[in-house]
């Protein structure tokens, strides 16, 4: 009878327990038709424009993803290898001219390993979408 009781009393905390959250605002989204509102500082996919080609923000990167290739002094290719980044925003932070950005782009997931390599030098030359 004790058994009973118990399932009883558990039956109907569960049941107040789904009847409290019944009312209040729903905490997820029906992604991708709702998009959610990223902090000011959300560190996504990275786009590069006016780069010097000094270098720091290789020398800052913990986890070794940059690749810079210089041609007389001109920036050829800017290369971040997004399986390495972990978006700790050391190349952000350091770059002395604002030439690396991290955006608000998070939609990076793909199933190929190459588009992970990301090309920023050739993107910024064929105007991709920055987002
Ligand atoms: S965000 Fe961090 S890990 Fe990623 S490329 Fe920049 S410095 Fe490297
Ligand atoms: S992105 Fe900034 S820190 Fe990196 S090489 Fe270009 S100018 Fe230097």
């Amino acid at each position: 009878m004790i058994k009973f009781f118990k399932s009883i009393k558990a039956l109907l905390e569960g049941l107040f327990t789904v009847f409290k959250h019944l009312f209040k605002k729903s905490v997820t989204l029906q992604y991708p038709e709702e998009r959610p509102n990223l902090p000011e500082k959300f560190r996504g996919g990275h786009t590069l424009s006016g780069c010097i080609g000094c270098g720091i923000c290789q020398q800052v990167c913990p986890c070794r993803a940059i690749n810079i290739t210089k041609d007389n002094n001109q920036v050829v290719s800017y290369t971040i290898n997004l399986r390495q980044c972990m978006f700790c925003g050391n190349c952000q932070y350091y770059c002395p001219v604002n030439a690396i950005k991290m955006e608000q782009n998070f939609e990076l997931g793909t199933d190929s390993n190459d588009d992970l390599i990301k090309e920023l030098v050739k993107e910024n030359e064929s105007g991709v979408d920055k987002q």
